[in-house]
């Protein structure tokens, strides 16, 4: 069945990879992102040329307003949502607590936390069929960071990606009756330019080999986690937390 699916994060990583993932099974996505609207615009004709339908949607995940737009947005060009991947994140170079100023934790907490719940909230707004929606699928992407804790590198970002754990769990168990289903994917080190924000653009390369399987995992590799939970193929699950950490 065709859905009609939102991607925060969708210009880069492994938001573009699930985008055009939805794309090649002829899905329509928006394909949201804050300020690389080059990146953006290649994602769309990336999903177009791989069989589906794609429109840019710009809006920080910090900001409701803009949330509440870029669900409009999707709406308007294609219909009713059927999903929605919470995919958005940061991260900041590493550093002790102890070292990190109250911007960064501010801005962290601010993207990671509040988005990740108000983009939820607007999921569930419209999925929910208690509220005129058709049910639905969503996807949080989390971390394995929240169950290592991110010591000396950012503990920040690990609590962030708890408290994305924690909003998958209750989240599941408020909508579930509503036909809604809510997972999240857990990644470990993938090899996409986050790393690069937070000052070590070789970090899934050089720390991957440590994995039981000896390397990075790749954006792809994620996105077929995301798109399965998407599907109606992952129809009894919910409330899952999926690890895509090669082992880790
Ligand atoms: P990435 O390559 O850095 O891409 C980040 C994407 O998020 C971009 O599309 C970016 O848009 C968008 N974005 C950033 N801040 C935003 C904001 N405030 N509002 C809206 N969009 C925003 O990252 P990635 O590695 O694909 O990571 C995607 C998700 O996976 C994140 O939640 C991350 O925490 C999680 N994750 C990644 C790894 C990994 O090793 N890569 C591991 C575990 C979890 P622009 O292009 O406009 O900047």
């Amino acid at each position: 069945m065709s859905k009609v699916i939102l991607i925060t994060g969708a210009s880069r990583g492994i938001g573009r990879s699930a985008a055009i993932l939805a794309g090649a099974r002829g899905w329509s996505v928006g394909v949201n992102y804050t300020s690389n609207r080059a990146a953006a615009q290649e994602t769309v004709a990336a999903v177009q040329a791989a069989g589906g339908a794609a429109v840019a949607v710009h809006g920080d995940v910090s900001d409701e307003s803009a949330i509440i737009a870029m669900f409009d947005s999707t709406e308007q060009a294609f219909g009713k949502l059927d999903g929605v991947v919470n995919n958005a994140g940061i991260v900041a170079p590493g550093s002790r607590l102890a070292d990190m100023d109250v911007a960064r934790v501010k801005r962290m907490f601010d993207v990671n936390v509040l988005g990740a719940y108000l983009c939820a909230r607007e999921a569930a707004r419209r999925l929910s069929t208690a509220r005129g929606g058709r049910g639905g699928s969503l996807v949080n992407v989390s971390s394995i960071a929240s169950r290592l804790g991110g010591a000396g590198e950012y503990v920040d970002y690990a609590g962030s990606k708890g408290a994305m754990d924690s909003l998958t769990l209750g989240l599941a168990r408020e909508l579930g009756p509503e036909g809604v289903r809510v997972n999240a994917v857990r990644p470990g080190l993938i090899d996409t330019e986050i790393h690069a924000s937070g000052g070590k653009p070789d970090r899934a390369q050089v720390l991957g080999t440590s994995t039981p399987l000896g390397r990075a995992g790749t954006a792809d590799e994620v996105a077929e986690s995301i798109v399965w939970l998407l599907s109606d193929a992952s129809s009894y699950v919910t409330a899952a937390l999926l690890d895509v950490s090669g082992g880790r």
